[in-house]
């Protein structure tokens, strides 16, 4: 990295103590940003990289809340106003017991540019708990987000900032967590969240959006090489809404997905994933992967390693952050993959990445393919803005080309800035100068 680059990188590792996820990706788009702050001097000089890497509010709170025994349990809540040059702050909730002030601090960044990148009027956010909701009640997931709303109220608004669903976090929780915001405002400010139900202000498609917008992205990148999903072998990581959607459209474009996975481990289904079985067991049921095995005759479960063990064209990580390493790169590219397309957010580590690019495959990061949740979120809040509601091919149509356009701007960006073919620089450099032009146009705010 250049001097004045790396200057600002170390001086987050200083100010950011232990928050190793943050860093890393904040890492990743300073590398990426080298040649454009060589090109366009007036960024360093109005301090936009310091300005940028740092947090505009970060807010963190306690959680109080009572089990169906009666016991009391404190959980940590968090909300992370990143950066509104581009409209309100946006970006989903994470429940999961590995949240903490750094994880959200790095999908807060990452949002930043991602949003950007969707050409929306959206800034970045993000927010979570360290709450489990894996084997708790319906009650007490209510009592949770009834008690994680009653704070976080006092800092949200349609006007101010978005939250929506993430790992954990889907509507079930939007419900309860909408219904006491609605109390406590006593105003029915539909678009205060995304991912509502469909009858009362959620969208089409959204549930589907970022599942679906990583395969359009895969196949507008095979596009590049006159190549298309049809026919290939797809590996899926995770089992929620991005991979089950992601599978979805993978089949409707004629690829075949044969693996998935949570935490218990991987399911490898050779003659390729009965979707419906899926959606029953994860969707219905809210079962383990194990679930889909013991009813599916010729899938198994294994549980060492991980999906990237299995011998595919493309793969598509759809769980969490690093769950894909340099040996994991290293298998797949010697088993010939040739596409990796991110529904997750940073599931490739650093080591990773390199591999891939030095290989020379398509590869794209979550920034800009998992994108088309959070641009369906904003469609969600343009309707609710208009009190209208679209029907599924029309909010269907409205993704797709969201996601060409993402496609598209990273490609040019790419070629401006020397490296054609590397999404990874192209999706820094879009999403940064679209953030870096209005920051300065709004001045030192
Ligand atoms: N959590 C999703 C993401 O990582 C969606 C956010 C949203 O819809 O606001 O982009």
């Amino acid at each position: 990295m250049q001097d004045v680059v790396e200057k600002v990188y170390e001086q987050v590792v200083a100010r950011n103590r232990g928050e190793a996820e943050f860093h890393q990706a904040v890492r990743e788009v300073l590398e990426s940003l080298d040649p454009v702050i060589a090109k366009h001097p007036h960024y360093a000089e109005n301090a936009l990289l310091e300005r940028i890497v740092e947090p505009e509010r970060q807010i963190m709170f306690r959680v109080p809340w009572v089990d169906d025994a009666g016991e009391v349990h404190v959980n940590r809540g968090f909300r992370i106003e990143f950066n509104s040059a581009l409209g309100p702050y946006k970006g989903g909730l994470r429940f999961h017991p590995s949240v903490n002030a750094g994880i959200i601090k790095f999908l807060g960044f990452e949002q930043i540019f991602k949003n950007a990148l969707t050409g929306q009027g959206i800034g970045g956010g993000k927010g979570g708990s360290d709450f489990d909701p894996h084997g708790k009640s319906d009650a007490e997931v209510m009592r949770f987000c009834q008690s994680f709303m009653t704070e976080l109220s006092r800092h949200i608004g349609p006007n101010t900032d978005v939250p929506a669903g993430d790992i954990g976090v889907g509507g079930r929780e939007i419900g309860y967590l909408f219904g006491q915001y609605k109390r406590l405002r006593n105003s029915y400010d539909a678009g205060v969240l995304t991912g509502k139900g469909l009858a009362w202000g959620g969208s089409l498609v959204r549930t589907e959006a970022t599942g679906y917008g990583t395969v359009l992205f895969a196949q507008s990148m095979l596009a590049t090489k006159g190549d298309s999903l049809e026919g290939k072998t797809v590996a899926v990581s995770g089992a929620g809404n991005v991979a089950i959607y992601a599978i979805e459209k993978a089949q409707q474009l004629g690829a075949k997905p044969i693996t998935f996975s949570d935490s218990s481990g991987y399911v490898v289904d050779e003659a390729g994933v009965d979707l419906e079985l899926l959606k029953q067991v994860k969707e219905v049921e809210r079962g383990r992967v194990a679930d889909y095995v013991s009813r599916r005759p010729g899938a198994r479960l294994v549980t060492e390693g991980r999906p990237w063990d299995v011998p595919v064209d493309v793969a598509l990580p759809c769980a969490t952050q690093n769950e894909l390493d340099a040996d994991n790169a290293a298998t797949l590219l010697r088993n010939g993959c040739a596409v990796v397309a991110e529904g997750a957010n940073m599931p490739s580590t650093p080591e990773a990445i390199e591999a891939f690019q030095a290989a020379g495959i398509l590869y794209a990061p979550g920034k800009a393919s998992n994108a088309g949740g959070v641009a369906t979120s904003a469609l969600e809040m343009e309707q609710n803005a208009g009190r209208t509601r679209w029907d599924f091919a029309t909010a269907e149509a409205k993704l797709t080309g969201i996601m060409a356009d993402i496609h598209d701007s990273c490609v040019e960006a790419a070629e401006t800035y020397g490296r054609p073919g590397d999404y990874v620089l192209g999706a820094n450099a879009a999403g940064f100068t679209r953030v870096a032009d209005v920051m300065i146009a709004h001045g030192i705010v």
